[in-house]
C-alpha cells in the first residue's frame, strides 16, 4: 500500500469498507461533521503499535470495522472515529504488533487432549506418567504416549528396562516429539515377533544396548511392525471426528495464547481438513489456517488447487518429504554428522521429486517438499527449476521445508525462482544440545534467516510443532540471539535484528501463504489480526524477550485469547 497523508487516512478507511472513494477523501474531523461515520466496532488508543508498514512503522491507534483495521494513526485522530457502540481499549502504553504467523506446524491437538505427554526431564517423571495411564487402561490395550524428548533427560538415556518396570502388562510406545523415532517395552516386542536375533528392516532400526538386547529405540520403517498387534483403544467415524474438532479447538486455544493468529499446517490430511471446518463453523477456530495437504489426491481430482477456501481456512498446497530430520540428526548433507561417516538419509529418490513436482505443478498447485540438508535441497529446487521452466509461472512460489542447511549456490536460485524457505525459528534456543552433531561451522548456514533476508528472499519462520515449540516470542528471541537456554551461541553470523525478526513473524509469514495483501501488517484494508505485549521486544534484554506476557491476541477484531476477557 502506498505512502497515505494525514488527509488520505479516511479515503483508505472508506476504501475498506466498500464504500465509494469519491466525497470520502477528508480529514478526520470534517468527516465527522459532515455526517460521515465509520463507527468503528473497536478502537485501540494508546499504544506502541509497530505496523511492520514500511510507510508508516510507528502508529500509537487503530480502529476495526467488520474484522478489517479501518484506520491506524495517532490516538487523538483514531478516538475522533468512535460511536456510542465503538468499544475503545486504552492499550496504557504497551506494544502491539501485528498478529504472528507460522510457516509449518503440525497441528492436530487430539494427542494434546488424549494422549500421555511425555514432555518431562525425568525417567521416573516418564514411568509415573505411564503407569497412571495404563492404570486405566483394559488389559493388552496399548498405552501410547508423543512428546518424548531424548536429549533432554537429566538422568537417560530411556531404556526398555525402564518402560517394563512402569507397566509390564500393556504395551507402551514413547514417540519422540521429532516424529522419526519411538521407544516400546517389551510386551510391544513381544507382540510384534522381534527377537534378539531380528535384523533392521530396509528403511529403520532396532537399536540396541551395550550387550546387544534392543534398548527399545525403534527408528522410521522399523516402527511398522508394531502397528497392527495388540489391542488398540476404537472409535466410530462419528467419534474420531468429533475427538479431532476437540483437538483443534484446544490447539487453537493454545496457538492463539501464544500470540499466533495465522499457521501454516504442513501436511494436514482429508480428516484434518474437516476437523477445521467443524472447529470453524463452531466458531472455536481462533486461528487463521492455511493447509499443505498430505495426500492431496482427493481435492486435486475433484478439480481444486491452491488457493481454494477463506481467509480462515484456505488449501494451500501439497506436502512432500525429501529427506530425514534436524533435531534427530538424519538430515541428508553433503558432508558428515560431526565425528561420524554419516550424511544423512534420503526419503525421495530425484526421479519421485520430479514426478511429483510435474503434476501437482501443471495442476495449479503450490508444493512445500521437506528438505533440511544441504543434498535434498538441491534435488528440491532442480525439481522446481525443471517444472517452472516448462510452465512459467513467475510468481508460484513453491517452497522448501525446513531448508535447514544452505550454501550461497542454494541461496542465488532460491532466490532467482521465487522459492519460499521455511527455516525452524525456534530451535536454536530450545534444541541446543543437539547441534554438537552438526557443529558450528554449519550451524554458521543452517537456519540461515540471516543469509536469506541478506539475499533478498522472503523468509517466515516456523516451529515445525510438535518438533519445536511454537511459541512466536521464543522465535524471535532464539534469532536475534542465536543462543541456546543454556547460553552456547550457535552459528551468530545469522543474527538478526528484532525489527527483522518482527517481519519474519508477520509480513513474511502473509507472504509465504500468498496473503501479504490481506494481513501481516497494520494498514487499513488488511485483516484485524494482532497481539498486545506487555513489553516492548526492542527494550527487553533480548535473552528474555521469550518471556514477555500476551496481554491480548486479536483475530479478525475479535479477541481470542485471553478466551473470556472481562471487556468484551
Ligand atoms: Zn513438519
Amino acid at each position: 500500500m502506498a505512502r497515505l497523508s494525514r488527509a488520505d487516512f479516511l479515503k483508505v478507511s472508506a476504501l475498506a469498507l466498500g464504500w465509494p472513494a469519491a466525497g470520502a477523501s477528508c480529514t478526520s474531523a470534517s468527516s465527522q461533521s459532515s455526517g460521515l461515520r465509520i463507527e468503528p466496532d473497536l478502537i485501540l488508543v494508546n499504544a506502541k503499535i509497530y505496523t511492520v508498514d514500511p510507510a508508516a512503522p510507528r502508529a500509537e491507534a487503530l480502529a476495526i470495522k467488520n474484522g478489517r483495521f479501518v484506520a491506524v494513526g495517532a490516538s487523538s485522530d483514531v478516538r475522533n472515529l468512535a460511536s456510542r457502540r465503538t468499544q475503545v481499549i486504552d492499550a496504557g502504553g504497551q506494544t502491539v504488533t501485528p498478529g504472528f504467523i507460522d510457516a509449518h506446524c503440525h497441528v492436530s491437538g487430539v494427542n494434546e487432549l488424549f494422549g500421555v505427554n511425555t514432555n518431562l526431564r525425568t525417567v521416573k517423571a516418564i514411568q509415573d506418567a505411564l503407569r497412571a495411564r495404563a492404570a486405566k487402561t483394559p488389559p493388552g490395550q496399548w498405552v501410547t504416549a508423543f512428546m518424548f524428548d531424548d536429549t533432554k533427560l537429566d538422568d537417560g538415556p530411556l531404556h526398555r528396562r525402564h518402560l517394563d518396570e512402569a507397566v509390564p502388562d500393556h504395551p507402551v510406545s514413547v514417540g519422540h516429539r521429532g516424529g522419526h523415532t519411538t521407544w516400546y517395552n517389551s510386551v510391544a516386542f513381544k507382540l510384534a515377533g522381534i527377537t534378539r536375533t531380528t535384523s533392521d528392516p530396509e528403511h529403520g532400526r532396532f537399536f540396541r544396548d551395550e550387550t546387544g538386547q534392543h534398548d527399545g529405540r525403534v527408528a522410521e520403517r522399523a516402527r511398522d511392525v508394531f502397528a497392527n498387534v495388540g489391542i488398540r483403544e476404537t472409535f466410530t467415524a462419528e467419534e474420531r471426528r468429533e475427538r479431532s474438532r476437540q483437538g483443534m479447538r484446544h490447539m487453537s486455544e493454545l496457538l492463539t495464547a501464544a500470540g499466533l493468529t495465522s499457521v501454516h499446517d504442513a501436511g494436514a490430511s482429508q480428516a484434518q481438513l474437516t476437523a477445521y471446518l467443524d472447529a470453524h463453523h463452531n466458531g472455536e477456530l481462533r486461528h487463521r489456517a492455511f493447509l499443505m495437504m498430505r495426500p492431496y489426491d482427493h481435492l486435486r481430482d475433484a478439480g481444486a488447487y491452491t488457493g481454494l477456501g477463506d481467509e480462515w481456512v484456505r488449501i494451500g498446497g501439497v506436502k512432500y518429504a525429501a529427506d530425514g530430520s534436524a533435531s534427530e540428526r538424519t538430515m541428508r548433507m553433503s558432508t558428515p554428522y560431526t565425528g561420524t561417516t554419516d550424511y544423512g538419509i534420503l526419503t525421495m529418490t530425484q526421479e519421485q521429486i520430479h514426478e511429483a513436482v510435474d503434476e501437482a505443478h501443471a495442476k495449479g498447485w503450490r508444493v512445500g517438499i521437506h528438505a533440511n540438508g544441504d543434498v535434498a535441497i538441491d534435488m528440491v529446487l532442480k525439481a522446481y527449476e525443471r517444472a517452472l521452466a516448462k510452465w512459467p509461472d513467475a510468481d508460484r512460489r513453491h517452497r522448501i521445508e525446513h531448508c535447514s542447511l544452505v550454501n550461497p549456490d542454494l541461496v542465488s536460485r532460491i532466490r532467482k525462482h521465487g522459492v519460499i524457505p521455511t527455516p525452524f525459528w525456534t530451535y536454536v534456543y530450545y534444541h541446543g544440545e543437539k547441534w554438537a552433531n552438526y557443529g558450528d561451522e554449519k550451524m554458521q548456514s543452517m537456519f540461515a534467516h540471516k543469509t536469506f533476508l541478506d539475499a533478498g528472499v522472503v523468509v517466515p519462520g516456523a516451529s515445525d510443532y510438535t518438533p519445536g515449540p511454537f511459541e512466536p516470542l521464543m522465535a524471535i528471541q532464539s534469532m536475534v540471539t542465536r543462543t541456546d537456554y543454556k547460553g552456547r551461541v550457535w552459528g551468530a553470523s545469522q543474527r538478526i535484528s528484532v525489527d527483522e525478526a518482527l517481519r519474519v513473524a508477520t509480513i513474511n509469514g502473509a507472504w509465504a501463504s500468498k496473503e501479504e495483501r490481506h494481513k501481516g501488517s497494520i494498514e487499513a484494508g488488511k485483516l484485524a489480526d494482532f497481539v498486545i505485549l506487555e513489553k516492548d521486544p526492542h527494550d527487553a534484554p533480548p535473552e528474555a524477550i521469550k518471556d514477555i506476557t500476551i496481554v491480548r491476541t486479536v483475530t479478525g477484531g475479535r479477541t481470542v485469547f485471553p478466551k473470556e476477557p472481562a471487556s468484551t
